[in-house]
C-alpha cells in the first residue's frame, strides 16, 4: 500500500474517495472511515463509523499538526478550535453534543495535508450520543417524521417491470417539489432503457447523518435487499445524499441521472451562471463535469465560485445542524451568497435549491434542462411543505399507470 502522506495537499483525500466511488482499489490512511468498510463491503453492508471511536479521536489528536489550513475554511471549527482541540474534547467527554455543530460536509477532509478526517470524527461522535433516543426525537422531530414518511406505505413504490435491472430513485425531495421534473426524467430515461424501474423511498440519510445507525442500517438493508432480491444490478439516483448512501454502503452500480441525460432545449439569449456542487458529492468529479456539461448544453456559459467541485461548501442544510444552531447553520449560506456575485446559481441538489433559495437565486438543475425560460424567469413552480407530500403520493400514483401492467409494491409489501 502507497503511503498516502507523501501525495502532493489534499489531492490524497480527492484520490481516495474518487477512488473508492470508481470502485477500484482502497489506499486509505488508517484515520479513514472508509478502510474498513471497502473490506466489510465484500460480505455485508456495514456501517464502521461507530466503530473504534475512541482509536479515531486519538488518532486525530495525535496526526493533527493544529495548522488551521481546515479551521481558516470552517465555520463550525472557526466557532469551536482545530480537529485536535475537538478530539480531545470528545474523548474527554464522549457524550458532548458539539458534533452536532458540524455540517459533515467534509471540506476539512479535502483541504488537510495531512489527510486527518475530522468529518469522519464527528460523524463518530454522534454515534455516541445518538442513543439518547427521547433528546433525539424531540429536537429533530419534524426531519426523522420526514424520513419516516419516505418509507411509508402511503409514499413508497417499488415499479419493477419484468426484466428490469436498472432503477430510477428520485429520493425524497426532488419528486415533493418538482414532481414533473421526475417525470421528464422518466421520460428521456426510458427511451434509453426501455424496462426502468422507478422506486420511491427514502434512502435514510438523515439518520444515519444523526449517528441513529441502528434504524439505518436496518432501512438501508432492507431497501437495498430487496433490490438485489429481484435482479437489480444500477441505481440511477438524482439525490446527491442518495448517491453518497449507495456507493458507500451499497454494492449495486450507481451513478446520477445527470451523467445520463441530455438537454432538450435551449435559453434563449446569453446568459452566465454558477455553480453549487453538493457536498455529498464532493469527491466525485465526473458528476462535477455532467452538470457543467448540461448546463452548457442549454446554451448557458458558467462562471465558477471560488469554492466549487471538490473544495464546494455546505449550503447550510448539511447534518441538520440548523435545528440545533440556526446562525451557524445561515453563516453558511450567507458565504455562498457573496461566493454567487448575484449570479443565479445552478445546483443538483433540491435541498441545497431549498436552502440556497432563501437568501439568493437559485435554481435546481433539472428546471433548467427541462424548462429553461421558465427557470431564468423564476416562473417554475416549486412546491412546498405540507403540500410536497401530496405530491409526492400523487406522483406515485402517476409512475404506477405510467409502468401498468406492472402493479409496483410499496415498501412494506416489498419486504413481506
Ligand atoms: S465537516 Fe464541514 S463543518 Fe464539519 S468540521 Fe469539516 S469543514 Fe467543518
Ligand atoms: S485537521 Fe489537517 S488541516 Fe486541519 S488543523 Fe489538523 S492538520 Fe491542519
Ligand atoms: S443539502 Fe446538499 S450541499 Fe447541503 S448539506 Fe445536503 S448534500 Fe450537502
Amino acid at each position: 500500500m502507497m503511503n498516502i502522506f507523501e501525495t502532493a495537499p489534499g489531492s490524497a483525500a480527492r484520490a481516495v474517495y474518487g477512488e473508492l466511488l470508481t470502485k477500484k482499489i482502497c489506499r486509505h490512511s488508517s484515520l479513514c472511515i472508509m478502510k474498513q468498510q471497502t473490506i466489510n463491503k465484500k460480505s455485508a453492508l456495514a456501517l464502521p463509523m461507530a466503530n473504534n471511536f475512541t482509536d479515531r479521536a486519538r488518532a486525530v489528536a495525535d496526526t493533527c499538526v493544529d495548522c488551521s489550513i481546515c479551521v481558516k475554511q470552517c465555520r463550525f471549527l472557526t466557532r469551536h478550535g482545530s480537529p485536535r482541540r475537538l478530539a480531545q474534547l470528545f474523548l474527554d467527554n464522549p457524550t458532548n453534543n458539539l458534533a452536532f455543530h458540524c455540517s459533515l460536509c467534509r471540506l476539512c477532509t479535502a483541504v488537510c495535508p495531512k489527510d486527518v478526517d475530522p468529518a469522519a470524527l464527528c460523524m463518530a461522535q454522534r454515534c455516541q450520543v445518538a442513543h439518547r433516543q427521547e433528546e433525539m426525537q424531540t429536537r429533530y422531530r419534524s426531519l426523522l417524521a420526514y424520513e419516516k414518511w419516505g418509507s411509508s406505505s402511503l409514499l413508497s413504490s417499488y415499479a419493477l417491470p419484468e426484466g428490469c435491472d436498472t432503477i430510477f430513485f428520485p429520493g425524497c425531495a426532488l419528486p415533493g417539489s418538482r414532481p414533473q421534473r421526475v417525470l421528464d426524467v422518466i421520460d428521456q430515461l426510458r427511451r434509453q432503457i426501455p424496462n426502468l424501474g422507478v422506486v420511491l423511498d427514502c434512502c435514510t440519510k438523515p439518520s444515519h447523518d444523526l449517528g441513529r445507525l441502528d434504524y439505518f442500517q436496518n432501512m438501508f438493508s432492507g431497501l437495498h435487499g430487496f433490490l438485489e432480491e429481484k435482479g437489480i444490478r444500477k441505481v440511477l439516483v438524482a439525490c446527491p445524499n442518495c448517491h453518497r448512501m449507495f456507493s458507500e454502503y451499497g454494492r449495486l452500480e450507481v451513478q446520477t441521472i445527470y451523467e445520463r441525460l441530455s438537454a432538450p432545449h435551449r435559453a434563449e439569449g446569453e446568459a452566465c451562471v454558477t455553480v453549487h456542487d453538493p457536498c455529498g458529492v464532493r469527491f466525485a468529479t465526473e458528476i462535477h463535469s455532467a452538470a457543467r456539461r448540461l448546463i452548457s448544453e442549454t446554451g448557458l456559459s458558467v462562471q465558477e465560485m471560488k469554492h466549487h467541485g471538490p473544495k464546494t461548501l455546505c449550503c447550510g442544510e448539511g447534518g441538520a445542524v440548523g435545528y440545533l444552531d440556526r446562525d451557524l447553520a445561515q453563516t453558511w449560506t450567507e458565504l455562498r451568497r457573496q461566493e454567487a456575485q448575484e449570479r443565479p446559481v445552478i445546483t443538483y441538489c433540491a435541498g441545497c435549491s431549498h436552502f440556497l433559495g432563501k437568501r439568493l437565486t437559485c435554481h435546481h438543475l433539472l428546471d433548467l434542462v427541462f424548462a429553461p425560460q421558465a427557470t431564468l424567469a423564476d416562473r417554475v413552480r416549486v412546491s412546498r411543505s405540507p403540500l410536497t407530500y401530496w405530491q409526492r403520493w400523487r406522483l406515485k400514483k402517476k409512475i404506477a399507470a405510467l409502468l401498468a401492467p406492472h402493479r409496483p409494491l410499496s415498501r412494506r409489501e416489498a419486504q413481506t
